[in-house]
């Protein structure tokens, strides 16, 4: 009889309770193989053998557990589930193909035709595109309200309302939404909260403790936080999660083994990461504040921003993207962002490269002008998605682009 260790596991589920996300982002979820590997093995296997004709029966019948077939068994997808659940405190959790995967598997599993959506109306332009014109087409209506305005939201219910949904901080302008409120009008209305948590992760926000009911994430942007791999999660408890799985493995939105893995590896560094893009993002938007060129910044890290005292209730950062508007319009802007040499010109984010974007002609140049204007998407604006480079690189780079502003205007 030997006193070690299970040799399958690092570390048994009880042990888990109470530990640091930190912890959970480097130990959660994996499963050791014989071979006794230290780091995470990948599975990249569509199929799963069996011992007997009669075990293939128990498998399939449900009568025992374990893995059919990958498009809804997969050790490493289910590693990376277990990983992520735990880090945002959730009882289950369901991978997908993409972030966007995560939001329709949520919709078709929990919605019905003659269902209503409350969504705020800053969210992420695929999502508004999801809910106004394909739910729309199986009866399932969509309200837009301003995330912030809590009697807006209120007003917005009605006898068919089923779920909220809403990102905060939102895209690109940093508001926040009261999540306890929120989850209040939820229980009132018998209506679900749905948090896409993709700008804050779990290490910085976890909505669930706010009386959130489901946590949606696109992996694709901090989660992976190389630029590497497209995916999405869903988390909550097993009533709402089992329903999502179901739709997964009818429907096939699944995520692949190779991309689960990168994501896997990807959380390790997760707590660090964003420790440094919340340091970099703050130090920038304090030295873009003081920038003649500058109008005004968006960051809730700021004292200057309306909701700092509730970003810094819900969170324990604020998180690496931040907008700033500029003197002047597009010409303006389309110059700074020109004149950067280091900081990537693409409309990614979450990547621990700086990335630069024009919002009114690119993330949100589909939207009708009034509705740009509603959400404050203006000419002038500019955002960063903050990420890890020497912050004095950042600022050197930046300041080429106010430097050509001033060469404009001499
Ligand atoms: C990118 C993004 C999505 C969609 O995720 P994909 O992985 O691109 O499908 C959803 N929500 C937010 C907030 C995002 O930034």
């Amino acid at each position: 009889m030997t006193h070690g260790r299970d040799e399958h596991v690092w570390i048994p589920e009880s042990d888990l309770d109470g530990m640091s996300v930190d912890t959970l982002a480097v130990r959660a979820g994996q499963i050791r193989t014989g071979q006794l590997e230290h780091s995470d093995a990948i599975f990249p296997t569509s199929s799963f053998v069996y011992g007997s004709a009669a075990q293939a029966a128990a498998r399939f019948g449900g009568e025992e557990p374990g893995n059919i077939y990958s498009r809804f068994t997969n050790p490493t997808v289910q590693a990376f589930e277990a990983r992520i659940a735990a880090m945002e405190g959730g009882e289950k959790a369901v991978a997908t193909a993409s972030g966007m995967a995560a939001i329709l598997s949520t919709c078709m599993a929990l919605l019905q035709s003659g269902d209503h959506v409350v969504c705020s109306r800053g969210v992420f332009g695929t999502t508004n595109v999801l809910f106004q014109k394909y739910m729309a087409r199986f009866g399932v209506t969509t309200s837009f309200v301003d995330l912030t305005d809590m009697a807006a939201w209120r007003a917005a219910t009605n006898a068919n309302t089923r779920m909220l949904f809403l990102e905060t901080p939102s895209n690109p302008l940093c508001e926040v939404a009261d999540l306890e409120t929120l989850s209040d009008l939820a229980r009132e209305t018998e209506a679900l909260l749905v948090v896409d948590n993709c700008f804050c992760t779990p290490v910085l926000q976890r909505p669930l403790e706010f009386g959130a009911d489901i946590v949606i994430h696109s992996a694709t942007k901090y989660l992976d936080g190389q630029g590497r791999c497209v995916g999405g999660v869903v988390v909550g408890p097993a009533s709402y999660l089992d329903e999502i799985y179901g739709f997964i493995r009818s429907a096939g939105p699944t995520l692949s083994p190779f991309n689960a893995w990168v994501f896997q590896k990807g959380l390790e560094t997760l707590p660090i990461r964003m420790r440094a893009h919340c340091d970099n993002a703050l130090e920038l938007a304090r030295w873009l504040e003081q920038q003649e060129a500058v109008e005004r910044v968006y960051y809730s890290g700021l004292e200057s921003h309306p909701q700092h005292a509730l970003a810094k209730k819900q969170q324990s950062g604020f998180g690496g993207v931040l907008s700033f508007a500029l003197r002047g319009g597009r010409e303006q802007a389309w110059a700074l962002i020109d004149a950067t040499r280091m900081i990537s010109i693409t409309a990614n984010l979450g990547d621990v490269k700086t990335t630069i974007t024009h919002p009114a002609t690119t993330t949100h140049g589909r939207l009708p002008p009034e509705d740009k204007a509603r959400a404050g998407i203006t000419e002038n604006l500019i955002r960063l998605s903050v990420g890890i480079e020497a912050i004095d690189d950042l600022k050197a780079d930046l300041a080429r682009g106010f430097q050509a502003l001033r060469a404009q205007t001499s």
